[in-house]
């Protein structure tokens, strides 16, 4: 039906090599890395293989070159990302607590990415796709939010379907619109991907069986429920649930793991997968990825996620 398709925010991050609390003392760092969790998400979705495209923006500078590079790289189409002669590419500085949380310092507000417009080039690229897949933070930039709104009454004009992860970080705060906005793409989703309380809070209920009840009641048709170092499961409105096998990494560095755990489900769904053999290369990709620094560094191909498959131990 055509190709599967995200919107959002494009980013370079940079990340501490050391642990600690924020940014307000001077400390080794590296990057930058080409980011932004619909980026992630969709490089994760071309190293599976079957068709991918990106909406979004980024400055004219080497930040956006970068990331432009890597999506081409990996099989993404960008004919649809702007490059925005007027404003930077948006950036992001990442840091690991010593009790495991994570510090975030975002410059997107005032990037190309916050500026995201819906040009001939996403009219054209969205006349012909066959899947749409949301991020809760794109949902933070109003601009992102639009283009969203609308690419998501053209695939769903086409027939196409439609696919959300809420990742919406502490710092993305969202407005009362926005959140409207949220929960209408929730009731018309086909697969949910939340991970941890979001699942509860996308339902608006307490409790893991009764949020999953209340999201089926209101149209969903899948939810991949991802749980870190635990794993991930699939349920369906049939009552089947599958889980994933919980695979034994050293975590170097967790950001992206959400974000290629989804591109990897998404892409192997579309391939024709089933929920199960998906599950299993969408776990793969999200435990691969934290083995590596660098938030997409480690997105895999289907041959490397074979392989990582048949050599790591699983709890
Ligand atoms: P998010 O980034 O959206 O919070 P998670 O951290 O739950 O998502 O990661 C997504 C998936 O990646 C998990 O459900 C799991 O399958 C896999 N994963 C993430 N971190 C680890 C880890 N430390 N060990 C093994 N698998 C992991």
């Amino acid at each position: 039906l055509g190709p599967t398709v995200t919107v959002g925010e494009i980013l370079a991050e940079i990340v501490a090599t050391t642990r600690g609390d924020g940014f307000r003392a001077a400390q080794p760092l590296v990057g930058p890395y080409p980011s932004g969790a619909p980026a992630i998400f969709i490089a994760q979705c071309g190293r599976i293989g079957g068709a991918a495209a990106m909406v979004g923006a980024v400055g004219d500078d080497d930040f956006g070159r970068l990331n432009l590079d890597r999506l081409a790289a990996d099989g993404v189409d960008v004919s649809a990302v702007a490059i925005d002669p007027e404003h930077p590419t948006g950036s992001a500085f990442v840091r690991y607590r010593a009790d495991g949380g994570r510090d975030f310092v975002y410059n997107i507000a005032r990037s190309a990415a916050a500026r995201l417009s819906w040009t001939g080039a996403v009219a054209a690229l969205m006349s012909g796709a066959g899947h749409l897949h949301v991020m809760g933070s794109a949902l933070s930039m109003p601009s992102a939010a639009a283009v969203i709104a609308r690419a998501a009454e053209a695939v769903r004009a086409r027939g196409g379907t439609l696919s959300v992860d809420p990742n919406i970080r502490k710092e993305l705060r969202l407005d009362a619109e926005t959140e409207a906005r949220f929960a209408a793409l929730v009731d018309r989703c086909d697969l949910l991907l939340p991970s941890g309380d979001e699942l509860e809070r996308a339902a608006g209920v307490d409790g893991e069986a009764e949020a999953i009840a209340r999201l089926f009641a209101r149209g969903v048709a899948e939810i991949a429920l991802k749980r870190g170092a635990d794993g991930a499961s699939v349920f369906l409105p049939d009552g089947t649930r599958h889980d994933a096998p919980a695979f034994v990494v050293d975590e170097i560095d967790p950001t992206g793991a959400g974000d290629c755990f989804g591109g990897a489900y998404v892409a192997c769904r579309r391939l024709g997968m089933d929920p199960d053999r998906a599950l299993t290369y969408a776990a793969a990709a999200g435990a691969r990825n934290v083995t590596v620094r660098g938030p997409m560094e480690g997105a895999g191909s289907r041959a490397e996620l074979d392989t990582f498959i048949a050599g790591t131990p699983r709890r």
